[in-house]
């Protein structure tokens, strides 16, 4: 999942990533879009999905890890975490209700709890008070989620026809077409629990039976990537994994590099988001099938090869790292939406890839090479 923070992928259209890239889903980051424009704005246009033209699916966060990571600006209860807003310093109040509530009206097709996300370090008493915090949390978010659902939480985006609107337009239900393009987006909302327990292996398992039991339409796998040695993200994984549910979607929060990616769906992860490709894509970092490129690098003011021999995206069929280091060096707005491009295109492909490999059942041989390909080049 590409990461929309404020309803927009920074640096890339709507239509790109639709047509060129074919993102099915994007995630939206319920702090931001909560603080500004605000949830009496995205209630009145009729939700994100309105207000954005985004046409395909949604995951919204809960807002806690932002919240949390306002460190200085928190006190947290058992009702809820109280804190200041970074842009105007006024006092705001998050529980899991309201951020089920706001969420709805975000109108996301996947919904994330509200969890209390420890930091990556916690020892073992101050991880099990949290992880257990956090699953009294997942219930109270669950029970006001399907009261929300049941109450018919109204996003505005279901039109008359049963369709979103934008697919609504000239096409009607007569027209099989326009159920085919989108047949995800039924104005239902799923929501997925989060397991936390910091490093601790049997806190984790703790969390996770906590978690199954309440039921959730998926999991993630939270509080990882925020610091802690590789080797620890992936023995939690490795740990993990195997023991979720088989039938639902595992998601693992806020992973990673393309290794990282490659690594957790090898251990049994289906889902990611994080901000690497569009964040290093500013920095004017570029993520290759050949390892990392920084383009400010002096070795490549004359190279007239592309970011990447074997991408085939539009970027890297016409521009040369000369001319995207040149960019890069006189501050042109291009170099970062080229770069981003270019990299959202490898992690999406690499993704595609890893799929295709799986059905073929040469996953194991695709993991090899890629990580191979990768190490010998950096
Ligand atoms: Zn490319």
């Amino acid at each position: 999942m590409p990461v929309g923070t404020q309803g927009t992928v920074k640096g890339i259209r709507f239509e790109t990533l639709e047509n060129e890239l074919d993102a099915r889903i994007i995630l939206g980051n319920t702090y931001h879009l909560w603080l500004r424009p605000g949830i009496e704005i995205l209630r009145a246009v009729g939700g994100l999905h309105k207000f954005n033209s985004w046409n395909r699916s949604i995951l919204t966060d809960s807002g806690g890890f932002q919240v949390f990571s306002l460190t200085d600006l928190r006190k947290l209860k058992e009702e809820g975490v109280e804190f200041r807003s970074h842009i105007d310093g006024s006092l705001r109040f998050l529980s899991p209700e309201i951020s089920m509530e706001i969420q709805a009206a975000l109108g996301s097709e996947i919904v994330m709890v509200l969890d209390e996300c420890p930091p990556g370090q916690a020892d073992f008493d101050f991880a099990r008070k949290s992880l257990e915090m956090t699953a009294r949390w997942a219930a109270r978010s669950k029970q006001k989620f399907n009261e929300l659902q049941e109450a018919g939480m109204d996003t505005g985006f279901v039109s008359e026809c049963g369709m979103r609107n934008a697919e609504c337009g000239m096409e009607n239900e007569t027209n099989p077409q326009s159920a085919i393009r989108n047949p995800q987006l039924n104005g239902r909302q799923a929501l997925f629990g989060i397991i936390q327990g910091a490093s601790h292996l049997p806190l984790r398992r703790e969390s996770l039976e906590k978690t199954v039991e309440i039921g959730f339409d998926g999991y993630a796998i939270g509080g990882l990537s925020v610091g802690e040695e590789k080797s620890v993200m992936y023995d939690t994984i490795e740990f993990l994994a195997p023991q979720m549910p088989e039938d639902a979607p595992r998601y693992l929060m806020g992973v990673g590099t393309p290794e990282d990616l490659v690594e957790a769906v090898f251990r049994g992860v289906d889902m990611f988001d994080c901000v690497i490709p569009t964040r290093n894509g500013r920095t004017g970092t570029a993520f290759t099938s050949r390892g990392k490129i920084n383009i400010r690098n002096a070795k490549h003011a004359t190279d007239s090869a592309p970011l990447d021999e074997s991408c085939d995206c539009a970027v890297c069929r016409r521009h040369s790292r000369a001319f995207l280091r040149h960019l890069y060096q006189t501050g042109e707005m291009l170099a970062a939406i080229l770069i981003t491009h270019h990299n959202l295109a490898f992690f999406l492909d690499t993704m595609k890839r890893v799929r295709h490999s799986i059905r073929l059942g040469i996953f194991g041989e695709f993991r090899q090479d890629f990580l191979r390909q990768i190490k010998e080049s950096e």
